[in-house]
């Protein structure tokens, strides 16, 4: 892929006030996400693409992985993605469900990268294999110039218009990301949908109802593959750093207990309310939305969606049927 190393001299780019280092990546590409102890899991892989995200978001877990701010590209993601095409193509009986939205923005650096224009060819078309592209963006170019549809699911992660304005003060509006995914589902892309992290704040339900129903003004809900829900958590270490780096912020408002995986989450009613309030406006708009949560416990799931899939092997499987309706 031609354009993939950036091409200033010293092989960095400025993006947002960052510098992008083109460097080559040693460790493993195709990684199985860590999850967390003791909550079900979706049991999701993740492709090491690049490190930490330009978008700054104030609740951001990648401020306390890469301290330096620094932003990293892998000069190295061409020569070395076959090795993730062999681990692939060696068990054809299993789905993969591969994103690269974990350790940055699928799609922020695109129009600089070309990950879209490498990734894609590869990925899409791939019985047993989809790749999902996560992202607050607009950038949709990379994909809508692809010829291929196929495995590939565009997914935008949404919040509050609240939320929005002074914790991704970076992204685009809710409107704008909801535009570009219009455009992705008319030029034939499957999309999905992450409300990750809800947050609670003064006037919530209003929020949220706001987005759902710009979600429902733009979407044709019969293209969407999945959508999940999180609630707000977080490493105790990243506290202080939100602090420092968004004094303004509100979302560490409340109160927080530290849950079976050490991360302070709200207590179980307040996750069970925001769940399945929002539950109860999805389902009122299509009940055919492939919902799940996002690290949640077997009574969390039961009680705000009214069943569970008990443990990560059972999401697994209801997350593989959905890949399996849309893509065959
Ligand atoms: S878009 Fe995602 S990866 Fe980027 S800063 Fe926000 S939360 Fe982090």
């Amino acid at each position: 892929m031609k354009d993939y190393t950036l091409t200033t001299e010293s092989n960095k780019s400025k993006l947002n006030n960052y510098f992008i280092k083109s460097i080559p990546f040693k460790g493993e590409l195709l990684k199985p996400c860590p999850g967390t102890k003791g909550y079900i899991c979706c049991g999701y892989q993740i492709l090491n693409i690049g490190a930490n995200c330009p978008l700054d978001c104030s609740y951001c877990i990648l401020q306390s992985y890469f301290k330096d701010g620094g932003l990293r590209v892998f000069s190295n993601l061409e020569e070395r993605i076959g090795e993730v095409i062999t681990v692939i193509e060696s068990t054809p009986e299993r789905i993969y469900r591969i994103g690269t939205g974990e350790f940055t923005d699928s799609l922020a650096l695109d129009p600089l990268t070309k990950w879209t224009s490498l990734l894609i060819p590869l990925f899409a078309e791939r019985k047993n294999l989809i790749l999902e592209l996560k992202t607050k963006t607009t950038s949709i170019k990379g994909l809508i110039d692809s010829r291929h549809r196929r495995g590939i699911i565009v997914s935008w992660s949404l919040n509050s218009p609240f939320i929005s304005e002074r914790d991704e003060s970076k992204s685009p509006s809710i409107k704008a990301r909801l535009m570009a995914a219009r455009k992705c589902q008319q030029e034939g892309f499957s999309l999905g949908f992450h409300f990750d992290p809800l947050v609670t704040h003064r006037g919530w339900q209003d929020q949220y109802l706001r987005t759902l129903e710009l979600l429902a003004q733009y979407i044709n809900p019969k293209a969407i593959v999945w959508i999940s829900m999180g609630s707000f958590r977080y490493m105790p270490e990243l506290k202080p750093i939100i602090r420092k780096r968004h004094p303004d912020t509100r979302i560490l408002d409340g109160e927080f207990i530290m849950g079976l995986d050490g991360k302070m989450r709200y207590f179980k009613p307040i996750r069970i309310e925001l769940y399945s309030y929002m539950r109860h406006h999805f389902e009122s708009w299509d009940k055919d939305l492939g919902l799940y949560l996002c690290m949640e416990s077997n009574e969390v799931w039961q009680q705000s969606m009214g069943w569970s899939p008990g443990k990560t092997e059972m999401l697994s499987d209801y997350l593989d049927a959905r890949v399996r309706k849309f893509f065959g």
